[in-house]
């Protein structure tokens, strides 16, 4: 079994063909994915799939990318995140690298995202690009890790140094890999993932971006996560049972479910 640990099948091109996506998910022994809110005004999109569907799980925040949307206070993530299916806070994170100018707008946010994880003890879904340096400062201010009491969480589709790793991982927070480790360019990427121990490892697509190998360029979606899973299997050295297996378990793990059924309408 594989679980895809972050997607976004809510968006239009891949909620106008989902029977299609879950009979691929079913067919490459995906069980489970977690669809990851971006904005507050597509969260009931989002939580209706998780409602609906026994494997999909959700989560509440805003991305650091989305500029012109209701902001979210603390209070309104830790409202919205009082549901069985939601089961994360996020995505939220900061990226320096599509925006410039004053971000401190983005810090706050993060700040916020964060106060909601340990005040709700739901684990954090973590974005950064272009930032890593204030991503780990603020996670360290403001008591992310469950080292400091808080509720950990996971820096999703890593794409930074193995220091970043590191420190993240200090915090007790997983490392999560997509598509990306599959190109051919991103050596120093496979590098990371060749030293992150498969204990602290998850696998995700990111869909419906950044498809792995072999469907690199075409639309991504949930099932195409085996595919992750199968290339680290090869670069680690590891049986791909063994990868399959345990990403599955730190999933269950990190977002504290017991292993529940699989989607019945599939
Ligand atoms: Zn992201
Ligand atoms: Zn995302």
């Amino acid at each position: 079994m594989y679980i895809d640990s972050h997607c976004h099948i809510n968006f239009p091109e891949l909620s106008a063909r989902l029977p299609d996506i879950f009979r691929k998910m079913e067919e490459n022994g995906v069980t489970h994915a977690l669809c990851v809110s971006v904005d507050l005004p597509e969260f009931p999109q989002v939580l209706e799939l998780a409602e609906k569907y026994p494997n999909i799980y959700a989560s509440v925040g805003v991305h650091p990318d989305y500029e012109e949307t209701p902001e979210p206070s603390a209070d309104d993530l830790i409202r919205l995140s009082r549901h069985p299916k939601i089961i994360g806070i996020g995505e939220t994170g900061l990226d320096y690298y599509r925006l410039e100018g004053d971000l401190e707008w983005q810090r706050e946010r993060f700040r916020r995202h964060i106060r909601a994880s340990r005040t709700t003890g739901k684990p954090l879904i973590i974005h950064t690009r272009s930032a890593s340096e204030d991503t780990i400062r603020i996670m360290r201010e403001e008591g992310a890790g469950t080292d400091a009491g808080g509720a950990g969480g996971v820096m999703h589709c890593f794409t930074e140094s193995l220091q970043v790793a590191e420190a993240a991982m200090d915090m007790g927070f997983y490392i999560s890999f997509s598509g990306i480790v599959t190109f051919k360019s991103a050596k120093e990427l496979q590098a990371v993932a060749r030293a992150v121990p498969l204990e602290r490892m998850l696998i995700e697509t990111d869909a419906p971006y950044l498809a792995p190998v072999p469907h690199r360029g075409k639309m991504n979606e949930p099932g195409l996560v085996r595919h992750v899973a199968e290339y680290l299997s090869t670069l680690k050295d590891i049986p791909l049972e063994r990868v399959a297996q345990q990403t599955s378990d730190n999933f269950f793990k990190l977002f504290k479910l017991s292993r529940c059924g699989t989607n019945a309408e599939t």
